[in-house]
């Protein structure tokens, strides 16, 4: 079976290095190997996130798991918490809150728009809340959130600030230290090109000193205090962590600093440009506001006579997978991801298959015409 390119918004395409190193053997997870592998892992997490102090967790399980770990360790008994949210995984953060019973309040931004910062501004001011949570790009619209100027504003009130990483950590910078963000959640399937398997957070000082404050809390395998021991020396037990997944998390990690951080964040910033200049030669706007636009993942309006599911299935026996619009966007955008460890090759391996595909559906532009704009963006 020809091998598809995985250009969906995570899981991202997996390198060869890090497949290999899911081949590794299964080793003792309170052993020797573990010991050394997971504190370098997490020592690695925190580069990659700014953060000098604090900790950093690895757990089996998806990015869902890391959202309700943030907030099961962070929210205590009668705080409330302000969700900001930029679409369908914001949405997620709400429903997590309702779940467990979680005073909360959402404000949402304008379609294809983040949440003003002015209004984070208002609505902080007067005390009310304990805990925001933001998402940094939110997969189903494709808006990427100034997570940055957010956090200057709750600097000093005394809130935990807790962003989702889960489309953005490790592709687009997040300065945990410099812009006052409490916790960073992600997982491994997405801007580390790991394949899927792990929840990961890296909390600072202040939210570990948060969930120490706390008594207890409603729940047991997401509770970060059982977790930290474990972290610190993987050698004592608490749950079988998923050695196999770890290493290829390590190995991932290992590729994104060798990379070098500034130079990743760059290339990203230039595929997500290249790929946006193709689109648009080639007749397709987006449903973000320009000024939204995420780096990892584009959300691609089809026009008139484009049907989703053909033209999705064209593109598959082309050689590419990209996925539909998400939920109530179903059958009106595709979703394109452009993040991880995504070379220029690719995606121009892509581009082609795109114009072979719209061609086959009688779709008039200059056979071309995308690549070139892509080219010219990646040749700079
Ligand atoms: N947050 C964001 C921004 C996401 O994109 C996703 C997954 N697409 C999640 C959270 C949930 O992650 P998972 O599917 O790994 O549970």
């Amino acid at each position: 079976m020809m091998e598809k390119l995985l250009l969906i918004p995570g899981p991202s395409p997996v390198h060869p290095r890090i497949i290999r190193s899911l081949s590794l053997p299964t080793v003792s997870h309170v052993g020797p190997e573990m010991a050394e592998e997971l504190p370098r892992t997490l020592a690695n997490l925190k580069q990659i996130v700014f953060c000098k102090r604090g900790e950093a967790f690895a757990v089996a399980g998806a990015g869902t798991l890391a959202m309700e770990m943030a907030l099961l360790n962070t929210v205590d008994k009668g705080e409330r918490v302000l969700v900001l949210s930029q679409g369908y995984f914001g949405n997620r953060m709400a429903e997590i809150c309702a779940t467990f019973g979680f005073d909360h309040d959402v404000i949402a931004g304008e379609p294809g728009a983040a949440v003003i910062p002015g209004r984070l501004e208002k609505e902080t001011a007067g005390g009310k809340y304990a805990v925001v949570v933001s998402t940094h790009v939110d997969t189903q619209t494709g808006v990427c959130a100034p997570v940055r100027e957010y956090g200057e504003i709750l600097k000093g009130r005394g809130m935990t600030f807790i962003v989702d990483g889960v489309c953005a950590t490790g592709g687009i910078e997040e300065r945990m230290d410099d812009w006052g963000i409490d916790i960073v959640l992600t997982a491994a399937q997405k801007c580390f090109g790991a394949p899927p398997g792990l929840a990961i957070l890296v909390l600072s000082e202040t939210a570990v000193e948060k969930r120490r404050s706390m008594k207890s809390i409603p729940a047991y395998y997401s509770d970060l205090l059982r977790w930290l021991p474990i972290m610190k020396d993987p050698t004592r037990y608490f749950s079988t962590p998923c050695v196999n997944e770890i290493r290829a998390l390590y190995e991932s990690t290992a590729v994104v600093l060798e990379e070098g951080l500034e130079k990743r964040f760059i290339r990203h910033t230039r595929a997500a440009r290249a790929i946006r200049a193709a689109l648009r030669e080639l007749g397709f706007g987006f449903f973000t506001r320009e000024e939204f636009l995420a780096d990892t993942l584009s959300v691609v309006n089809y026009f008139p006579g484009l049907d989703d599911k053909k033209f999705r299935s064209l593109l598959y026996e082309n050689g590419v997978v990209v996925a539909g619009g998400l939920a109530e966007m179903a059958g009106r955008v595709f979703r394109m991801g452009h993040m991880g460890n995504l070379s220029a090759a690719q995606i121009l391996f892509a581009l082609d298959a795109l114009e072979k595909t719209l061609r086959a559906m009688g779709i008039a532009f200059e056979l071309g015409a995308g690549l070139r704009a892509a080219q010219a963006i990646i040749g700079e």
